[in-house]
């Protein structure tokens, strides 16, 4: 969750980087363009609405002024003048005909009569305001107003019939129409919205394209007004009476106080403007949106592997070592960041391994070590039973040598004295021989039990296995045993009990012959050879006595120096421990090697250069 939020805030945070980067110069540059659009825009229309507007001016007047010269021509005329119906009627007829414009005519005399009405129904009050300006001498030019009947706004202009003397002599008035020149000043070509009025110092409209408006309604109250007729207020855009923003201009109407105003909704004008602003803001959209395209796919390629890489930081914390390995073929930073990542994790899982091989080892040393400590506790435990067994046994064995000693000299003395009859004579001689046995068999104990203190000598190895093959040799010859023997010819002297070594070695055939009763075969070999111990192998010579009988079975191995050990029915179980304690006093080992049907090998070591091991117990002669 956490880890999501930090990869999306870094993704939002490169995509705003983007788009601010990208948007910044646009909206700046864009603003600038529509700004000096609307401006070029807005000075454009209001110099061309001015221009109408000026121009529509100019030509209203120069129209009225005409209609102004006109009447005045026909006021000069020596017809009117004459104030005769008969000759003014046919000249204001073809007037009128030729004219178009010109509705009506009347022609007044000073004294208010009337000499010539065209309208020839209507009585004109004398005290019409054309009337009172034409007697008064002034050229008179009334309001616009409408005439419904004829649709069509009119006004009136009059002037003073004078005399020839240059006195007042009556008053002619025109009813000039306008609907021709107004078609013309309100035809304006300025967009669909462009539009000309005319409009009073009042602001009520005089012309109008919507002819329902004029005279009826009025802009005072619009800004439009304020901005044709309060001097110092002259706005290019202002809110028109229709309530609508609009770009207008106005002129006056010279002679009058009229004024034409010429105004173009500001939508309209502007619509290039809104055109330029719509591209703009089409452009800034695109352009934002291939930012925000282009800063996903950055933040993709860097946002994405961060996160890869956190997560398989945290699987590695875990130990989860396969889900940890990201490696990747980018080549830039980000590839070497997770290749190292990689290797990283790829060390600390060999690192792992090998720590936990070690453990392992460990605790299967620890396991070995405490199986040794167990065998010697018990190995130890069978000792002291040994022993006290052993003490028990010396003092068994002494007690039962007296008697027997006794028992034997007594029966020897007997032998010598008395005659034995030949029928008992073998049976003495077989209780003599059973005697004489329980007391080698008691002494041997005692050897053991209490063994003598050992004479050393420097012995020749080849001497002491000729003594004992010599004793041997009558039995094996019996059992037809051959016997073979290979002595290394440089044998060192050892330094030794000649009659102790001398006896384990015997011991050693003995039971080798024992061990194969028919046709067997002895071998007795002796070599340089080295003996391993715990600070180091020493030099020694080794002595091997092997033979072809059918072997020692595997659980009897482990059993075969213990006292007492015997599988034989006759056998006292000491031999081999004899030999053990022996080659011990001298420093060395008995090892035995057996193969069930192939026969056994007793390997004597004995150090050649050792300190004899009982030196205090130990004689040392040389001889
Ligand atoms: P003993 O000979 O009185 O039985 P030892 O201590 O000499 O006592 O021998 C113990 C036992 O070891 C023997 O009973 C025998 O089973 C076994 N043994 C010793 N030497 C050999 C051998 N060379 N081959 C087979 N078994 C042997
Ligand atoms: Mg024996």
């Amino acid at each position: 969750m956490k880890q999501r939020l930090v990869f999306t805030n870094l993704q939002i945070k490169v995509m705003l980087l983007f788009i601010s980067l990208a948007l910044a110069p646009l909206a700046i540059v864009g603003a600038f363009a529509i700004k000096t659009a609307e401006e070029i825009i807005l000075n454009m229309v209001r110099n061309q609405i001015q221009h109408i507007a000026v121009d529509k001016a100019t030509l209203l007047e120069r129209w009225i002024s005409e209609r102004q010269a006109d009447l005045k021509v026909i006021a000069g005329s020596s017809l009117l003048g004459s104030l005769n119906r008969e000759q003014i009627a046919p000249f204001l007829e073809l007037v009128r005909d030729q004219y178009k414009v010109y509705s009506e005519f009347i022609v007044i005399a000073s004294d208010g009569r009337i000499i010539y009405d065209s309208t020839d129904n209507r009585h004109h009050p004398r005290t019409a305001e054309w009337f009172s300006n034409a007697l008064a001498g002034k050229p008179y030019m009334s309001d616009i107003a409408f005439d419904a009947a004829q649709k069509e706004s009119f006004f009136r202009i009059s002037t003073p019939l004078l005399h020839a003397s240059g006195g007042v002599q009556g008053a002619v008035c025109a009813k000039v129409g306008t609907n021709v020149i107004l078609s013309i000043i309100l035809r304006i070509s300025l967009g669909e919205t462009g539009e000309c009025y005319l409009v009073n110092r009042e602001g009520t409209f005089l012309a109008h394209k919507e002819p329902r408006r004029i005279l009826t309604e009025t802009i005072a109250q619009s800004e439009s007004f304020k901005n044709i007729f309060n001097a110092g207020t002259h706005r290019i855009t202002y809110i028109d009476y229709r309530g609508i923003e609009v770009i207008g201009a106005s002129a006056r109407v010279g002679g009058t106080d009229w004024a034409l105003v010429v105004e173009q909704d500001k939508d309209e004008a502007f619509r290039g403007a809104l055109r330029l602003k719509h591209y703009i803001f089409l452009v800034a959209a695109m352009s934002a949106g291939g930012a925000l395209v282009l800063a996903w796919l950055l933040s993709y390629y860097i946002v994405n592997p961060i996160r890869k890489l956190s997560v398989a930081a945290n699987c590695l914390a875990r130990g989860e070592f396969a889900e940890a390995s990201i490696e990747t073929t980018r080549a830039d930073e980000i590839g070497l960041l997770s290749n190292a990542f990689a290797d990283m994790a790829r060390q600390l899982e060999s690192r792992q391994q090998k720590l936990e091989q070690r453990m392992v080892l460990t605790e299967s040393e620890l396991e070995e070590t405490g199986e040794k400590l167990k065998e010697t506790q018990q190995a130890a435990v069978r000792s002291q039973q040994l022993a006290s067994l052993g003490q028990l046994a010396s003092g068994v064995a002494h007690e039962i040598r007296t008697p027997l000693t006794s028992l034997k000299l007594f029966l020897e003395s007997i032998e010598n004295e008395i005659t034995i009859s030949p029928e008992y004579e073998e049976d003495f001689q077989v209780a003599m021989n059973q005697i004489r046995r329980m007391e080698a068999t008691i002494n041997r104990f005692l050897d053991f039990a209490r063994p003598r203190e050992p004479v050393y000598s420097w012995l020749e190895v080849g001497d002491l296995l000729e003594d004992a093959l010599l004793i041997i040799g009558p039995r094996a010859r019996l059992q037809e045993t051959t016997i073979r023997k290979s002595l290394s010819p440089s044998l060192p002297k050892i330094k030794g009990d000649r009659k102790q070594l001398g006896e384990a070695l015997l011991n050693l055939m003995v039971n080798a012959l024992e061990a194969m009763p028919q046709r067997g075969r002895l071998t007795v070999a002796a070599h340089p050879g080295e003996l391993p111990g715990t600070d180091g192998s020493r030099p020694c010579v080794v002595i091997d006595i092997s033979d072809t009988s059918p072997g020692i079975q595997g659980e009897n191995i482990g059993r075969l120096f213990e006292p007492f050990f015997t599988t034989k029915a006759t056998g006292a179980g000491l031999g081999l421990s004899i030999v053990s304690s022996t080659v011990q006093r001298h420093g060395g080992e008995v090892m035995v090697r057996s193969v069930v049907g192939r026969g056994t090998t007793f390997s004597v070591f004995i150090p050649t250069e050792a300190e004899p091991a009982i030196g205090k117990n130990g004689k040392h002669t040389d001889s």
